[in-house]
């Protein structure tokens, strides 16, 4: 977990190879649908455009589809899922079903004028549709009331870990495998 531009993504796939396991990006499931032209992708654009949380029964199913694929029977990293307090509910529900459990939340702790900078730096380079300034803002403003209260939840089960997400990418990686006590192997 963490606000857009804490760096999710990016950590999520050194966390993910160390780990064999799949990270599952919602963000990146969306963007993939929306270049093919899907129409999951011609749906979410709406939202995604304006900076807005894609429904959460649209969200939810096709999380639901995700862990079902072979390669997360083991186990998987969700970047970007739950982010709403419906989409936690339904996440402990999928997983009840397919017998795994929470091993741990991650938090990236970051401050906020330092992650919109660093979002309108990855505006040039990617130029994602949803890095216009404006929209920036809006998916601030969307985490800080729908996703923020997340991590209370997860923290009264015991399972969030909060790292400090400022710095250089392999610091922050070595923060998280110290925190999650594991041994990088690299
Ligand atoms: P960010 O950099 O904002 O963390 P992501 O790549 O994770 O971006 O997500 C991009 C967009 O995809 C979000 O702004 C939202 O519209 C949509 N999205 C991603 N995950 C979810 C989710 N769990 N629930 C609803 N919408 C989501």
């Amino acid at each position: 977990m963490g606000p857009p531009g804490a760096g999710k993504g990016t950590q999520a796939k050194y966390i993910a190879e160390h780990f064999g396991i799949p990270a599952i990006s919602t963000g990146d499931i969306f963007r993939a649908n929306v270049s093919d032209g899907t129409p999951l992708g011609v749906e979410a654009k709406r939202y995604m455009d304006a900076g807005e949380y894609v429904p959460d029964e649209v969200t939810n199913r096709m999380v639901r589809n995700r862990i079902d694929e072979p390669d997360a029977a083991e186990g998987f990293l969700l970047d970007g899922y739950p982010r709403t307090l419906a989409q936690v509910e339904e996440l402990d529900g999928m997983i009840k079903f397919t017998g795994h459990q929470l091993d741990a939340v991650l938090s990236l702790v970051v401050d906020k004028d330092e992650v919109v900078s660093r979002l309108l730096q990855r505006a040039q380079i990617e130029g994602r549709a949803d890095d216009t300034e404006d929209v920036i803002r809006r998916r601030q403003e969307v985490y800080l009331d729908q996703t923020e209260p997340l991590i209370q939840v997860y923290k009264e089960r015991s399972l969030l870990v909060e790292v400090d997400g400022l710095g250089e990418v392999e610091e922050v990686t070595k923060r998280i495998f110290d925190a999650l006590d594991v041994v990088p192997e690299s």
